[in-house]
C-alpha cells in the first residue's frame, strides 16, 4: 500500500474514531471551544447534524503534533491535558486545558499568520482560556499561538475576568434555553459582517431563517445548503469547524 494511502486510511478511521467523542450530544452538555461562539450556529448544529468535513482530522493531527511537541520539549513542572467540569444547576461544561502549571493555564494554538495575534490574542480564544481559568480557580492564563510555517511563536498573558465568564455561561444558558424549546437563537449582532458568519456552513439556512423542524422534516430534504470549503489552516478546537481564524 502507498504512503500516503497508509496516511489517509489512518485519517479516516481517526476521524470517525474521534466524531464519536467530539461533539456533545444532549443539550445539557456543552464543551469550551463554543465558548462565545455563535449560539445559532450551534443550534444548526446540534439539530441538524455537524456538517461532515474528513479534512478536520488533518487539521487536527497537525495540532496534535505541535502541542506533543511543546509538551515534551517546552513545558515542565505541569500537568498536560489537564481535565475540568463546570457543573452549573442543569448544565454542564466539560473539557481538558492544554497544560496547567503553579502559575498558568496554557492553551496552545497553531496559527497560519502570526501576524493576526501580534498585538492581541483572537477575542474567542480568550473567552475559552478565561473559561479555563474560572475552573481551575486561577489568576492568569497564557495563550501561545504557534505559526505553522514557520514555528514562530507569540504568547499573551491573559487575567482571568469574571465579567467575562458570567458572560460566557450566560451565552452557554441561552443556548441551552433555545435547544430545549427548539427555538432558533438570534443571529450574531454583527451578522453578516462578523467572521463567524464568513466561515459558517448554515449561511443559507440563516439567511433564509429556514425553520429547523422543517429542515429535519425533510422540507427542504436533502440538505440544500451550499458546500463551502474551509480554510482549514489553524488547529479548531474540538468540533470546531476550520479556518484561519479558530
Ligand atoms: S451566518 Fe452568522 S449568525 Fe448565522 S448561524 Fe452562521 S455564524 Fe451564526
Amino acid at each position: 500500500m502507498k504512503i500516503a494511502d497508509k496516511v489517509n486510511n489512518y485519517l479516516q478511521e481517526k476521524y470517525t474514531k474521534d466524531k464519536e467523542t467530539r461533539n456533545p450530544t444532549q443539550n445539557h452538555e456543552f464543551f469550551p471551544s463554543g465558548a462565545m461562539m455563535c449560539n445559532r450556529k450551534e443550534y444548526y448544529n446540534r439539530k441538524i447534524g455537524r456538517p461532515e468535513d474528513p479534512e478536520l482530522s488533518r487539521i487536527f493531527l497537525v495540532g496534535q503534533i505541535f502541542h506533543d511537541w511543546m509538551e515534551q520539549n517546552v513545558l515542565s513542572g505541569g500537568e498536560a491535558e489537564k481535565h475540568f467540569k463546570i457543573q452549573l444547576d442543569d448544565m454542564e461544561i466539560r473539557g481538558r486545558a492544554d497544560y496547567v502549571d503553579e502559575k498558568y493555564v496554557y492553551e496552545l494554538k497553531t496559527i497560519k499568520f502570526l501576524k493576526q495575534v501580534l498585538e492581541n490574542p483572537l477575542s474567542h480564544h480568550v473567552s475559552q482560556i478565561n473559561l479555563y481559568l474560572g475552573a481551575f480557580n486561577m489568576r492568569f492564563g497564557k495563550l501561545v499561538y504557534i505559526e505553522k510555517n514557520t514555528f514562530q511563536v507569540i504568547e499573551h498573558v491573559v487575567e482571568f475576568s469574571q465579567e467575562l465568564y458570567d458572560e460566557t455561561v450566560a451565552n452557554y444558558k441561552l443556548l441551552k434555553t433555545g435547544l430545549d424549546a427548539d427555538t432558533l437563537p438570534s443571529r450574531k449582532q454583527e451578522y453578516p459582517g462578523h467572521w463567524e458568519c464568513k466561515y459558517c456552513n448554515w449561511k443559507d439556512e440563516c439567511d433564509g431563517n429556514k425553520n429547523v423542524r422543517e429542515i429535519k422534516e425533510g422540507t427542504i430534504e436533502g440538505d440544500n445548503r451550499t458546500e463551502r470549503t474551509h480554510g482549514g489552516d489553524e488547529q479548531p478546537n474540538a468540533g470546531t469547524p476550520s479556518n484561519g481564524l479558530y
